[in-house]
């Protein structure tokens, strides 16, 4: 077990976490005696007992999908964490959504830009553009999406399909947006009979729905050469899938990272940004900060901490399943240590047209040595330890 080689929380006869960290001038903290929620508890060892190095206030920058609201439709579920759910998120709001093989998410649009990874199963998507162009494609798990701001789309599962939505707003809900079903039930039917050119009477009834869809089930998907509608204006020229394997990994000794943005390779991904990092067990991503914006995180597999500096000597630890979404506000440093026995596989997105981000490490090795040295104490074994070029999954070979 991963938690065995840690050396805080004490883990008491029965394998249950303490707040008892022991150091050099005896033992800190005491058994724990009330109502506990252990299970919880076990995949937060750093909050019940924090290291040492965390010191003040910090807001809190972790809330789990486990602990959201689940919206269920016949053809399948959703569920969002927003600013709502975490309130430091601002810049970014989330759904996990799945369709059944059949169900569909309806046409509908939003202000907010929609990106997406497949996490499971075959999703069919469509959109079109303010020039009639449009853009059809089935993805699959690692596939990406991007609709931009105001875009009309849908979602079809061709088989049963899971996937993870991501919004470059954190006030944005999937039960408020623009669904086409919604606008016609509330548009008066002498109006939908001149908008069609038909009479009123093929609007009657249950002619059309009386509401909003959102997700139902419907029939299987048909072929995609069937679905492929020719648009005489052609198709997107930046298409809006992409597949996070056709990106070549930074690999590192500790693991790899994958970065997909507007300036790289994925050109319609306008606003949103993204690097998918894999760390293998004893490594860890290493210290570095954002210049541009906040990150957010969705953990994929595996186990991690992350501590967060915020400056004035405020640091705070956070721990992470899958499943969960965490959260780095705008320049502040951290790190993300795989804790675990597993890779450890995360999301981390930005609010951006690129991906941009300072490490600790190049920092010291590309400025003035002497003062590097003289900063820390004349440490020989650290200046050996600097090196020029980004490392961002780092693991110590001994
Ligand atoms: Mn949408
Ligand atoms: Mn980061």
């Amino acid at each position: 077990m991963a938690e065995q080689k840690r050396i805080t929380p004490v883990y008491d006869d029965e394998n249950w976490p303490q707040p008892i960290r022991e150091d050099r001038d005896g033992r800190k903290g005491s058994k724990m005696h009330g109502p506990r929620n252990i299970d919880r508890e076990r995949q937060d060892p750093d909050m019940i007992c924090p290291p040492e190095t965390d010191h003040g206030k910090m807001i809190n920058c972790k809330f789990s999908f486990a602990d959201a609201h689940i919206r269920l439709d016949y053809g399948g579920w959703a569920r969002e964490v927003t600013k709502r759910e975490l309130p430091v998120s601002e810049s970014v709001a989330s759904v996990n959504m799945n369709l059944k093989k059949g169900g569909v998410r309806e046409l509908h649009w939003h202000k907010e830009a929609e990106w997406a990874i497949v996490l499971a199963g075959t999703v069919r998507v469509t959109a079109v553009d303010e020039e009639g162009r449009n853009h059809i494609a089935d993805v699959n798990p690692g596939d990406l999406w991007y609709f931009p701001s105001g875009l009309p789309h849908s979602l079809v599962g061709v088989t049963e399909a899971e996937f993870l939505l991501v919004f470059d707003d954190g006030g944005f809900s999937e039960d408020s947006t623009f669904s086409i079903t919604d606008w016609v039930a509330h548009t008066p039917k002498e109006v939908l009979a001149k908008n069609f050119g038909l009479p009123e009477s093929a609007f009657e009834g249950d002619k059309i729905p009386s509401g909003e869809r959102y997700i139902y089930q419907g029939r299987e998907a048909g072929s995609f050469e069937e679905d492929n509608e020719e648009s005489p204006y052609g198709n997107t020229p930046n298409p809006f899938t992409f597949s996070m394997w056709d990106v070549e990994p930074i690999k590192t000794s500790g693991g790899t990272a994958r970065i997909v943005d507007s300036k790289r390779n994925f050109y319609a991904s306008k606003t949103m940004a993204c690097a998918m990092v894999e760390v293998e067990p004893g490594g860890v991503r290493e210290l570095h900060w954002h210049p541009n914006v906040d990150e957010w995180q969705y953990y994929l597999s595996g186990e991690a901490r992350m501590t967060i500096f915020a400056a004035e000597g405020h640091a705070r630890t956070f721990n992470y399943v899958p499943g969960d979404v965490g959260y780095v506000p705008h320049v502040m440093g951290h790190y993300i240590e795989n804790t675990g026995d597993t890779t450890l596989r995360f999301l981390e997105m930005f609010r951006d047209d690129h991906f941009a981000e300072i490490a600790l490490n190049q920092w010291m090795a590309l400025v003035s040595q002497d003062m590097v040295s003289d900063t820390f104490n004349d440490n020989k074994e650290l200046m050996s330890a600097l090196h020029k070029e980004k490392r961002p999954v780092v693991k110590f070979d001994k």
